[in-house]
């Protein structure tokens, strides 16, 4: 399989160029295709099974960037897995010129505000600092049309899974949901069935 045989743009396909990604990973050639396709999925696989980039680059693909408003939110356990899923997001959708910001705890929250204020594509961060901002009204949902949970058994283990749901409960139901996780406890499991629609399942 090669890169080529999705229906990806110049712009994204020249920045794989530069990331040199020449062919998708395991997990990127189950993933990709069914995400272009708008499907919701439960994705069971390790850190460097090259997982951020399969969602990065589908969800890159269909970025308008004319919106101003985040289109996409993505969830993370700590604000190191947030900072890099942003650069990657960055590297990815570079001939794009997608805007990824990243919101987490230790930064200021005003700066975040402000940054919020301009136009943003894609907004990464822990379930803490997102929740702040969306109960301040500072983070607004309206246009998000993909949402990821990434690491969610690290985020139960951090106790944070009750905010990731409610997190989930405002964004927009018109939206393509998926969930990466090492393992699948039954609680992560349930959380999906209870927010996404008809789940496909893909295990590494
Ligand atoms: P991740 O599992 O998302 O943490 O990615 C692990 C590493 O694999 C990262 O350093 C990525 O830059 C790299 N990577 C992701 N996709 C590809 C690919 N298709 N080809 C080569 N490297 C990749």
């Amino acid at each position: 399989t090669t890169f080529e045989e999705y229906q990806l743009s110049h712009e994204i396909k020249k920045a794989l160029d530069v990331l040199k990604y020449h062919k998708p990973t395991k997990v990127q050639a189950e993933v990709i295709p069914k995400v272009l396709e708008q499907q919701d999925l439960i994705v069971k696989s390790q850190t460097g099974s090259g997982k951020t980039a399969a969602f990065a680059i589908p969800i890159s693909e269909h970025i308008t960037w004319e919106e101003n408003k985040a289109q996409a939110l993505v969830l993370t356990p700590t604000r190191e897995l947030a900072a890099q899923v942003r650069e990657d997001f960055t590297n990815i959708g570079r001939f794009k010129r997608i805007k990824a910001l990243a919101l987490y705890g230790k930064e200021p929250f005003a700066f975040q505000k402000d940054e919020l204020k301009q136009k943003t594509h894609v907004v990464v961060g822990t379930p803490g600092r997102v929740m702040d901002h969306i109960e301040k009204g500072t983070l607004d949902l309206e246009k998000i049309k993909y949402l990821v949970i990434d690491e969610a058994d690290e985020m139960l283990k951090m106790g944070f899974l009750d905010e990731v749901a409610a997190i989930i409960e405002q964004v927009p139901t018109n939206r393509v949901t998926m969930l990466y996780s090492a393992t699948l406890p039954k609680v992560i499991e349930d959380l999906c069935h209870q927010y996404m629609q008809s789940p496909e399942k893909v295990e590494m």
